[in-house]
């Protein structure tokens, strides 16, 4: 293989400088020591007068030994936390093509009005006199999102997606209970389906049944038909679904499961690819979260904060839970029965607070800033941009579900690799050695060594251009049996591979000392 600078690289060898990358970019970060080993127990960054004699209560319990906690200069603090900040690979660093996890563009407006010292200083235990400002924003996205959505109602509160899923699956129990029909217990999920969505329907009891995908990647209506009986309380149905493809039966699905008395959840994760587009509540379905740091911006990183708005039908409108926002002469946050004068039915409380003041903030400015057409084209190009990358890539990587359009992702298979020595997690690796961020592998579990890009519409032409180039060379280079390239890759990050389940089995949570410096012996 050459490089763009022309540098050649060396099979067999497995330094770093052996193995230039096709961009020139080395790895996604740069070394840090932990502050406990750059900083010293006897150094300070500030000066504080002894204390005044003070009369110890503590007794028996008092520290006898020093703290050990290590102090560094007001500088080496700085560049401790400035280093470790750029260690976040992110989208403000580079292309993030994962997919199902949709890593959106953050415009800095938002950011800007998210501080704003009305927004940002607030306490939600504050007089609700005094955020009123804070209870409309709230209550004027709630209305965006049900405008968007076609929906009867939202639930603002849930922190996440997976919380979303859980708040609009209790809705959906608390109504089955309320007219008779408790005793419908069965849950019908794809086998195609995020974790989450089994998890959230085993917690509340509910037993899952797995519903096959066809060969074209989606759930049909036979299918669904010939898993209805009288116990099934809800389907659960991602759309678009988790391989990137627009569930063409979804209408259909809706009114079977209608018709048997059971209700639709959709899991609207990928709802960044059919904002203005589509609106679920025309498809018929019944509660979907919407994960506003997938779809409505908000950074989204180091597994949150989230926000998980759950918008609900008609149907399931009067079991929104605590609190929820009513729109009178003033507002009023309804945080008790009392309050209550619109009869609605809460199933319950699903937070502490308010759901994620920030979140909102961001949202509504993406919203306010992108205006209808703006959201519109904002799915249109995420849905271009991928089918781009699909058709660019098409000829050396192969497509689980034949050659058919996708919605805002990509997903390819394993079969390309067949026989060269390359896998999956081998190629992803590959990836970081480029600046990569690699793809979503191995999910969704139903595509053998499943690749799922997501380019987001944010993407320039010429940064897919690069991407698809690199992806290329990566491709050509598997095909050609360049194992070396893959099989030790990372080579230029500054940990290589790890060994996952050890760390997730026997976590080490403790720090220990180093051992002292020495000099090596002669
Ligand atoms: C991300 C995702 C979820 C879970 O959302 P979180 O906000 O991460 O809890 C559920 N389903 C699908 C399809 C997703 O992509």
């Amino acid at each position: 293989m050459m490089n763009r600078q022309g540098r050649p690289t060396a099979a067999g060898d497995t330094s770093a400088q052996a193995h230039p990358t096709f961009t020139g970019n080395y790895g996604l970060e740069i070394e840090e020591p932990l502050l406990f080993e750059i900083g010293r127990a006897e150094t300070t960054g500030v000066d504080l007068p002894a204390p005044k004699k003070v009369k110890s209560r503590l007794g028996k319990l008092a520290r006898d030994g020093a703290i050990g906690l290590v102090g560094l200069s007001e500088p080496e603090t700085l560049r401790h936390y400035v280093r470790l900040s750029q260690k976040n690979f992110g989208i403000d660093t580079g292309l993030f093509s994962l997919g199902s996890c949709t890593m959106k563009h953050n415009p800095r407006l938002n950011e800007k009005m998210a501080r704003l010292p009305g927004l940002g200083d607030i306490h939600p235990l504050q007089p609700q006199s005094t955020v009123q400002g804070a209870l409309e924003l709230i209550d004027t996205l709630a209305h965006y999102l049900k405008e968007l959505t076609g929906m009867a109602a939202v639930a603002m509160s849930p922190k996440a997606g997976a919380h979303g899923e859980l708040c609009g699956m209790m809705a959906i129990k608390a109504a089955l209970e309320a007219s008779g029909q408790g005793h419908r217990k069965i849950v019908l999920v794809p086998e195609s389906a995020h974790g989450t969505n089994p998890a959230t329907a085993a917690l509340i009891g509910f037993e899952v049944k797995p519903v096959p995908a066809q060969a074209d990647g989606t759930v049909h209506v036979a299918d669904v038909k010939a898993a209805l009986t009288s116990d099934v309380a809800a389907i659960m149905l991602t759309n678009p679904n988790t391989c990137g493809i627009f569930e063409k039966e979804i209408v259909e699905i809706a009114a079977a499961i209608h018709k048997a008395g059971a209700y639709f959840y959709c899991d609207g994760a990928n709802f960044n690819a059919i904002v203005g587009k589509a609106r679920p509540g025309d498809l018929g379905v019944d509660a979907m979260h919407i994960n506003l740091h997938k779809t409505f911006s908000t950074p989204h990183g180091g597994g949150g904060p989230g926000a998980g708005p759950v918008v609900l039908s008609e149907r399931l409108a009067a079991f929104v839970p605590y609190p929820f926002v009513h729109a009178d002469k003033a507002y009023v946050l309804v945080e008790e029965a009392t309050k209550i004068v619109k009869g609605e039915k809460p199933f319950g409380r699903m937070t502490a607070f308010h759901g994620q003041m920030g979140m909102f903030v961001r949202a509504l400015a993406y919203m306010l800033s992108h205006g209808s057409d703006g959201m519109k084209q904002a799915s249109e190009d995420a849905v271009l941009n991928a089918n781009y990358i699909r058709a660019s890539l098409a000829d050396l990587m192969s497509l689980p579900f034949g050659d058919q359009p996708c919605m805002h992702e990509a997903l390819f298979d394993d079969t390309w690799l067949k026989d060269t020595g390359v896998t999956t997690l081998d190629f992803a690796k590959a990836m970081i050695d480029e600046g990569y961020h690699p793809m979503t592998m191995y999910f969704p579990l139903v595509v053998h060594g499943a690749m799922l890009i997501e380019p987001t519409e944010s993407e320039s032409k010429a940064s897919l251009d690069l991407f698809i180039a690199t992806l290329r060379d990566l491709a050509m280079s598997a095909t050609k049996g360049e194992v070396d390239r893959f099989k030790g890759a990372p080579y230029h990050a500054p940990r290589r591979r790890l060994d996952e389940t050890r760390a997730a089995r026997n976590p080490v949570l403790r720090w220990t000392p180093p051992a002292p410096y020495a000099e090596a012996a002669e």
